[in-house]
């Protein structure tokens, strides 16, 4: 018998000769059993052992009988496992069948045989102890669930599940505290320039030395590829967060990156630099760990846009713009739809201030919040297709304008977004619009950056190309603020260049601004474009400019933009 089974037998037993005769033939085999002589007494007893017994129990006792001591303890305590033999001289089938039914695992009769008694007591036993082994792997295969959902394995550091449950705890108890983002910046090209393996190492190595950085309080997780959480939990709340910018967030960011821009000892030391997105977590900010993180989120959003390698602190401003913009793009997308754009015009005029055109610019009457400018909205359409939609509802007008117009002379000039320009259908929907309006491309000018002809030379120039033959001019807009590269000028066909407004602010004044002026003049001379002046404000602006040679103007010294009926019933 093993050590452990020696206190594992309870005797439930009210015949004073039989107990007697069950305690001292247990004792022989070596049990030290407990002895009880009714059936509440049993109920108690095997409610209150920890460990499973093998239990010897009389079906018929005073007060509570054995099968009621069965039936409870199988109900209410069915965790405990004990295994239950009855003991009864009902003998015949049903009554055995009946006493295993109601829970009970064996059963022996009486008068009884030792040696079967024996025999059932030691399966007893040997169940309980597989029983107590099954019950021991499902709890560590539990343990080793809950730590693979809990962990991350390549780092073993908590992964975002763990992080969020901890932080939603800690708001829970209404701590204060600092949440940080913290990514690595350029991850995906050391990943694809060395491997994953070394990735991994890396990550590794980087997850260890953040988490040196801290003492024990702090929760340092990895949230998703190259990205980690660190919650550092605080005494007080007044001291950390004055005025949302805190010293305190500061010098823990610092701290952070100075440790990783310290080499890792990898493929001859490997120094990385991270963005941080930070906020403060304090309970009487509503909202739970996930909106925390949100937070947090948005402003390594912000730390990434603006070139990565530093902290942006989460703060209400920046709330205010995120719904903002949550709110504008939502309305956006129905704009169209609700016809609530508008094609306002600007014009252009040569140097005895004759019209010779307009830049057609996008208006959205907001039925909440009035005329928005499309600085306001421009950049939000364009993360989404919405610009594509825009662009080629602005592209309609002007062609139906155009027509409206035909015979007279004067061009309109759109404006066309990358996104817009680099779609497979881009040249065909061009085409489609002026043949549906009827009308020859030379009366258009489309106006695109800089940024959108650096990036796949070949393919923009097959698309202009196309466009081109049909008369269509391009344009070069805002000019000088975006790459230096000029080579794509003389192997693309753009007829005009219009200076970027930066440029003519602080004319004639600013000596800087005009020297990159005469630059600009003399290349466009050089290669014979048309110019445009744009953002011209004042008499002095335009007679500075036009010492310089055959210019055009565009700026509110001769039209702000206006309702295209407006600008061409003033103007023609
Ligand atoms: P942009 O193409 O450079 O347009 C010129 C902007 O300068 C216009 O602002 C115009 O109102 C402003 N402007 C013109 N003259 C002056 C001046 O003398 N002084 C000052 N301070 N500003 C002047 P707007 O209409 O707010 O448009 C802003 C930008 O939004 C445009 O800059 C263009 O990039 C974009 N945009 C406007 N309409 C469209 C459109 O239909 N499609 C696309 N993709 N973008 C558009
Ligand atoms: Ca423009
Ligand atoms: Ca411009």
């Amino acid at each position: 018998m093993e050590q452990d089974h020696k206190n594992g037998i309870v005797v439930a037993e009210d015949d004073p000769v039989t107990s007697l005769l069950l305690v001292s033939i247990l004792k022989k085999w070596g049990y030290e059993p407990q002895n009880v002589r009714d059936g509440c007494s049993a109920l108690r007893v095997l409610r209150n052992s920890k460990t499973p017994k093998v239990v010897l129990l009389d079906w018929l006792m005073p007060g509570m009988d054995g099968i009621d001591v069965v039936k409870n303890i199988r109900k209410n305590h069915a965790e405990l496992n004990h295994y239950i033999i009855m003991l009864t001289s009902r003998s015949n089938k049903e009554d055995v069948i009946s006493a295993l039914d109601t829970g009970a695992d064996d059963f022996v009769p009486k008068p009884f045989d030792p040696g079967e008694l024996k025999a059932r007591i030691d399966v007893g036993h040997r169940l309980i102890s597989l029983n107590q082994e099954l019950i021991r792997a499902t709890q560590n295969a539990n343990r080793l669930a809950d730590f693979i959902a809990h962990y991350d394995q390549t780092t073993g550091l908590p992964n975002r599940v763990s992080f969020t449950e901890k932080v939603e705890q800690f708001i829970a108890n209404k701590g204060v505290g600092t949440l940080m983002l913290v990514n690595i910046d350029r991850f995906k090209l050391i990943n694809q320039a060395k491997g994953l393996d070394l990735g991994d190492l890396l990550l590794n190595y980087f997850g260890a030395r953040l988490k040196a950085l801290f003492d024990d309080n702090t929760i340092v997780a990895r949230i998703t590829a190259d990205e980690f959480g660190v919650f550092i939990p605080m005494e007080q709340e007044t001291d950390v967060f004055s005025d949302g910018v805190s010293d305190f967030l500061i010098s823990q960011t610092s701290l952070i990156h100075t440790a990783m821009h310290e080499p890792f000892p990898i493929d001859n030391g490997i120094s990385l630099t991270v963005s941080i997105g930070a906020c403060p977590v304090t309970p009487d900010i509503p909202g739970q760990a996930e909106e925390f993180m949100r937070r947090a989120d948005t402003a390594l959003g912000r730390a990434k846009a603006s070139g990565g390698n530093r902290t942006i602190i989460h703060d209400a401003q920046m709330e205010r713009e995120i719904k903002e913009r949550y709110s504008i793009e939502k309305d956006l997308s129905s704009a169209i739809g609700r016809k609530e754009l508008r094609m306002f015009l600007q014009a252009q005029v040569d140097e005895n201030v004759l019209f010779t055109g307009a830049e057609a610019l996008v208006r959205w009457e907001h039925p909440s919040r009035g005329l928005l400018s499309p600085v306001i909205f421009i950049p939000i359409a364009e993360e989404s297709d919405l610009i594509v939609k825009l662009g080629n509802w602005m592209l309609e007008e002007v062609c139906n304008l155009l027509k409206k117009h035909e015979g007279k002379n004067f061009s309109l000039s759109v404006n066309i977004s990358p996104k817009q320009f680099y779609r497979p259908e881009f040249v065909s929907e061009v085409l489609n619009c002026i043949n549906r309006h009827d009308i020859t491309g030379h009366r258009l000018i489309l106006e695109v950056t800089e940024g959108l002809l650096v990036k796949d030379v070949s393919e923009v120039a097959v698309k202009m190309q196309q466009l081109s033959e049909t008369g269509i001019r391009f344009s070069i807009d805002d000019f000088g603020t975006g790459y230096s590269s000029l080579s794509y000028l003389t192997k693309l066909p753009i007829s005009e260049i219009k200076i970027d407004r930066a440029f003519i602010k602080d004319l004639p004044g600013d000596t800087q601004s005009a020297a990159i002026v005469d630059a600009i003049v003399a290349m466009a001379q050089t290669l014979g474009l048309k110019l445009v002046a744009e953002g011209v404000e004042t008499e002095d602006q335009m007679h500075f400019l036009s010492q310089k040679g055959r210019m055009f103007y565009q700026g509110f010294l001769f039209s702000r933009p206006a309702p295209a009926a407006e600008i061409l019933s003033s103007w023609l």
